[in-house]
């Protein structure tokens, strides 16, 4: 790729983003400070590239966004928001769940953002509950366990994800998971009503999420809660264990009346303890989902009998068991 010209933020229309504080150095990065490699991600209006630090050597996932693209789609809130989430998380990291794509800095031309993240060297879960068809229980186990820390984590920082889906979960390089795309999540500090209208909502002009995994409240009442991502939890659970998320159709609608009537079942020999707390999660009143009423810590899933022996603490020490 060819580097872009760089120019000084104060001339460059027209996406006001929020400073990152990365972004406050002196030294302030631009393109020329990394070789730009491989294409590892196209998204609806990004794409991702492998570059290295010329100085360092590190490697890194760079997001490069079309801002004119951005503009046309009216994905500008997407992106802002994007980028908000990211510094949040990253400077709050935690040691015991470092579960999240990390920004690293930003930086733009007259034409592109520029996002440094750190980089997911082995991709999507996706490809993996496919290319096995279903995860062993101690895969599913150890995942789930993840993903639960990485929700706390998050919930805890007022955060709901709102499009967790195994696309939007990524592996490093030790095969830990690494969560990103955060455009559609809601800062609850900053947003405290739960309730979701106005026109951000109608400038989406849809839901928020992916139609599998999105949760009930957000179909009937445009409403979303920590405890939305819980469903979606319970989805990925039954979908690491089955190879497909529950609820299935051909076409949006009909995945949305299914969801609504909670009509889904579970294929022969799929293992009662999952079941059971798959079928603690995937509850139509969000209150009443396991963990709804916990706090910051969901100690109420994380006593489930499914995750008896879990050693949650260590989980990010420890080695992935193999992806069977
Ligand atoms: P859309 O914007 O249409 O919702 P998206 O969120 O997947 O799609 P991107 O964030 O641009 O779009 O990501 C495109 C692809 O690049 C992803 O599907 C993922 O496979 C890959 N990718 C994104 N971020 C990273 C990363 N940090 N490390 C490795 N791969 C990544």
């Amino acid at each position: 790729m060819t580097p872009p010209r760089v120019i000084d933020e104060r001339h460059s229309p027209p996406i006001p983003i929020p400073a990152t504080p990365n972004n406050q150095h002196p030294a302030k990065r631009t393109p020329k400070d990394f070789r730009f490699g491989k294409v590892i991600g196209e998204g609806s209006f990004s794409t991702v590239y492998l570059a290295k630090d010329i100085h360092t050597s590190r490697e890194y996932a760079i997001k490069v966004c079309d801002k004119r693209h951005i503009i046309r789609e009216k994905k500008t809130e997407y992106v802002k928001r994007e980028k908000e989430v990211l510094n949040i998380l990253s400077s709050n990291v935690k040691a015991t769940a470092p579960f999240f794509v990390k920004l690293y800095c930003t930086f733009q031309d007259m034409d592109r953002l520029y996002f440094v993240l750190s980089y997911a060297k082995n991709s999507e879960l996706l490809p993996y509950i496919n290319k096995v068809g279903s995860f062993d229980i101690t895969c599913t186990r150890f995942y789930s366990a993840e993903l639960l820390l990485a929700l706390e984590h998050l919930h805890s920082l007022g955060i709901i994800h709102r499009d967790l889906k195994p696309e939007n979960i990524l592996l490093d390089e030790r095969m830990h998971i690494l969560i990103t795309d955060f455009g559609s999540a809601k800062i609850l500090e900053t947003e405290p009503e739960i309730k979701e209208e106005g026109p951000q909502l109608e400038r989406r002009n849809s839901f928020v999420g992916t139609a599998q995994y999105v949760s009930p409240e957000l179909l009937t009442d445009k409403s979303a809660s920590k405890s939305s991502d819980l469903w979606a939890l319970g989805c990925i659970i039954y979908q690491m264990v089955s190879g497909l998320p529950p609820f299935r159709s051909r076409s949006e609608y009909l995945i949305f009346q299914k969801i609504l009537k909670l009509d889904y079942d579970f294929p022969d020999g799929f293992s009662q303890s999952v079941r059971d707390l798959v079928e603690k999660l995937v509850v139509l009143d969000s209150s009443q989902r396991l963990g709804a009423k916990d706090g910051d810590s969901y100690s109420s899933i994380r006593s489930h009998p499914f995750f008896s022996g879990v050693q949650f603490e260590t989980l990010y020490k420890q080695t992935p068991p193999q992806i069977y």
